[in-house]
This record gives structure tokens, C-alpha cells and sequence, in this order.
């Protein structure tokens, strides 16, 4: 076995925990194992449903308005606001920051679109940009060369979990005037060297709580968190139907809630995100030293542990798509983050970027794979993982 204690301790971490539950009946590896954790906070979570089920708290409620105060609280920021979806966490933001028709918004190709979509429902036009070579988050460069007159807003996008360099982008906001609205849909956890939190820097810091995602509900969820107590307020009016706190509709809004099952679920699971997410780095500094030294594999970059919160853990390879068939046959679930950059989209074909527009993210994505990891991965799990990657490795070469 590699010195997986040594490697961890060069990070700060002194123990690694394994978990005996039971995941799957099969013996194949799933890229996220949901039941193992259901498994594993099963009493506290079921006590979170039952008393939402036993006062019918259904919309609204005591478990949504503990669920707001305890996570602007963890992101430290002093707002949060449940919504249904991290989609809608973007476009609720976009729409209280005024961004509409005309409004250009800057954001990286390489991320999930709905990023883009967000941009799209308010009417404004995404401006991709390249992403940087290493960590394939949002080249501020890139960005800069983006702005224009029509530009309100950047999007940088916390991707895989790591945290895009704030310092530098705020900084060039400011001086241009232009909103930063986060969307740290991979990134719950994360921080900065300063200690600051994904999500608590911009103007508006938007989470997706999909079941899968770090802090996952179980169904869709969402929220917008900010420091500015007027865009708090616009943000509750827009998503329940435009309605003021005095009882009228003020505005044209919408239905975009956080149910209160899901905040009961999600306020119970907040008090373990830290757990998850050092697990997380656990498991991927275990891959680290696993794969260490293949010379067709190119690691995950990663600036500093603490800005990682591993939400995915994509390596790169040349040989990509015989490597995801090899695992595959092999019983391992993989996943491609993103297969195709957002500008080469049919959806967004449209806005008339040709190929090669964005050179760094288009031969990424012909490179990347997403491996198997949440925080009940096993290390058995994982050393399987790599045993079928140096197999591939092996009879290919
Ligand atoms: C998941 C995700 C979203 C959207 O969240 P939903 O809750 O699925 O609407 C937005 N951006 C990124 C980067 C995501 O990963």
C-alpha cells in the first residue's frame, strides 16, 4: 500500500475514518453513494421529517427559517434565502441585481448549464470565457478581455469544488463596476486563505442542494445568500409570488421555494457538512497518492486544501473515452464535467461562437473524467479504482 498516512498528514489530517455500512448490494462502485449516508444519520434524519410531517410544516415554516439562519451563519454571511433550485438561486439573484435584456453577463464555459440558463431566463446574453490550464476555473485574463459596455455582472463558478481566486476578481469588479454573483453550486465549505467562505464574497452567493451536491437535500433545493439586507428582501418578494411582507403583491414574482422537508433534511445534514467535506479531502488525497507518478494521468490541481471541498475529482487523460469504457467494464462509475464547453452547445449555438473560440476548455473536454468519490467512498473502493486505472494503463501502453 502507497503511504496514504504520510500524505495526509503533510496535509493536516491526522486519522482517517471508515465507515462500515452497507452501500450498494452489488459490488460495483457508484459515483456517489447517498444511501450510505442516509445509512448513517438515519435517526436524526428521520426525527428532522417527522416533525414536519407531524405539524404539517410543509411550505414555510420553523424548519426553513432555522435551515436560512444556520447557513448564512456557516457561510457567515447575514442572509440566506431557501429557494427551489440552484438554477433559480442564479436567476432570483441576476433578476434583484436588475440584470435583464440588453445586460451582458461573464461567465466561465466550462461549468453546468445552468449557469448560462440563469443568464438566459432574465434575458441578458452570456459572454463565455476560457477557463485557466491548471484548475479550469474562470481565467480572470479572459474575463477582462470580455468586458464591454453592456457588461453588469461577472459569474465566476466555484467548479469541482475549488474556490476561483477571489481576491483579484473582486478587485477588477470593483474598479469596473460590475456584480459578482457566485455560484458555488459545487463549492458548500470551501474557503479561502483568509477563512472566508465560497458564496460570502460576491454580491450574491447562489447554492444549488441537490441530492448529490455536497449539501444535498433529497429532492431539488436551493439558496441565495448575501450581505445586502434591500437585495434579502427583494430576493424573499421575487421568489413567493412577489408578495411584500405587508401582504401585497408588489412585484411580479414567482414560486421558487425551499420546502420545509428539505430544510428539515438540510438543516440536520448542515451540522455534518464539515465532516463530509474533510472526508472528501481525504478521499482525495487518497486518490493523490494512488495515482501517483502515471504518466498519462494528469491530476486535479489544487491551490490550497481548504479552497478544495472536492465535489468532484476529475483527473485528466488523453486516452479519456477508453479509460471511462475500461471502468466501466470494471463495475466503476465515472462522470465527464463537462462533455461539452457551453459555447459549442446546441442550446447555445445561437450566440455564434465557433469552434476554437476557447482553446484551454475544448481540449479539456475531450480529456477529463470525473472519478467515483463522496464521503462514504471507501479506501478498498478507491484502491479498486486505481488498480483499474493502472490496468488500463498498463495493457493500452
Ligand atoms: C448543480 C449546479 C447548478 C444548478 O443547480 P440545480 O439545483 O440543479 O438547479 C448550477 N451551477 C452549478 C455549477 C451546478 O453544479
Amino acid at each position: 500500500m502507497p503511504p496514504i498516512r504520510n500524505s495526509l498528514t503533510r496535509w493536516g489530517i491526522v486519522s482517517i475514518q471508515t465507515y462500515n455500512v452497507a452501500s450498494s448490494s452489488t459490488n460495483d462502485i457508484p459515483f456517489v453513494d447517498l444511501v450510505a449516508q442516509y445509512n448513517r444519520y438515519r435517526p436524526e434524519l428521520e426525527q428532522a421529517m417527522r416533525e414536519v410531517l407531524e405539524t404539517a410544516a410543509f411550505i414555510g415554516g420553523p424548519a426553513l427559517s432555522r435551515f436560512e439562519r444556520a447557513f448564512a451563519q456557516y457561510i457567515g454571511v447575514d442572509h440566506a434565502i431557501g429557494v427551489a433550485n440552484g438554477t433559480d438561486a442564479l436567476e432570483l439573484a441576476l433578476r434583484t441585481a436588475g440584470i435583464g435584456p440588453g445586460d451582458e453577463v461573464i461567465l466561465p464555459t466550462n461549468t453546468f448549464i445552468a449557469t448560462a440558463e440563469a443568464i438566459s431566463a432574465v434575458g441578458a446574453r452570456p459572454c463565455f470565457v476560457d477557463v485557466d490550464e491548471q484548475d479550469l476555473l474562470l481565467d480572470l485574463e479572459r474575463a477582462k478581455e470580455a468586458v464591454t459596455d453592456k457588461t453588469k455582472a461577472i459569474v465566476p463558478v466555484h467548479l469541482f469544488g475549488q474556490m476561483v481566486s477571489m481576491g483579484p476578481l473582486l478587485a477588477f469588479a470593483k474598479a469596473h463596476g460590475l456584480l459578482v454573483i457566485e455560484d458555488a453550486a459545487q463549492a458548500h465549505g470551501a474557503e479561502d486563505t483568509g477563512g472566508r467562505k465560497a458564496g460570502s464574497l460576491g454580491d450574491f452567493g447562489c447554492f444549488s442542494f441537490y441530492p448529490g451536491k455536497n449539501l444535498g437535500a433529497y429532492g431539488d433545493g436551493g439558496a441565495v445568500v448575501t450581505p445586502d439586507g434591500a437585495h434579502a428582501t427583494m430576493l424573499r418578494v421575487l421568489s413567493n409570488h412577489g408578495r411584500a411582507e405587508s401582504g401585497g403583491h408588489t412585484h411580479v414574482g414567482r414560486n421558487s421555494r425551499l420546502d420545509g422537508l428539505q430544510a428539515a433534511i438540510l438543516d440536520a445534514k448542515l451540522k455534518h457538512l464539515d465532516t463530509f467535506n474533510r472526508e472528501r479531502r481525504e478521499a482525495a488525497v487518497r486518490y493523490d497518492v494512488l495515482l501517483e507518478g502515471l504518466s498519462d494521468i494528469t491530476l486535479p490541481h489544487v491551490r490550497a486544501l481548504p479552497s478544495h471541498v472536492f465535489h468532484l475529482y476529475v483527473i485528466r487523460c488523453e486516452r479519456r473515452d477508453a479509460l471511462r469504457a475500461h471502468l466501466g467494464r470494471a463495475g466503476i462509475a465515472t462522470g465527464i464535467h463537462y462533455a461539452d464547453p457551453l459555447h459549442l452547445t446546441p442550446a447555445y449555438a445561437t450566440l455564434g461562437y465557433p469552434k476554437g473560440s476557447f482553446p484551454v476548455a475544448e481540449k479539456a473536454a475531450r480529456e477529463i473524467v470525473s472519478l467515483p468519490i463522496s464521503p462514504d467512498i471507501t479506501e478498498d473502493q478507491q484502491a479498486r479504482v486505481a488498480e483499474s486505472i493502472r490496468d488500463f494503463l498498463r495493457g493500452a501502453s
